[in-house]
């Protein structure tokens, strides 16, 4: 199945004062970050999924 070893997940860290830092991590090492919504970051790590970038 394609992709199945390929898969990034978003975890979400409190920076104090309401704000919130969205960053995700994919199971082959790339991660990305600073995101200031969630599914701003949902939405690039499915993109990383895809594209493997
Ligand atoms: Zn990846």
């Amino acid at each position: 199945m394609f992709g199945t070893s390929h898969r990034a997940y978003v975890s979400s860290q409190g920076r104090g004062y309401g704000r919130y830092s969205h960053t995700w991590t994919c199971s082959c090492g790339t991660r990305g970050g600073n995101y200031s919504s969630r599914s701003d970051a949902e939405a690039a790590a499915s993109k990383h999924e895809k594209n493997r970038r």
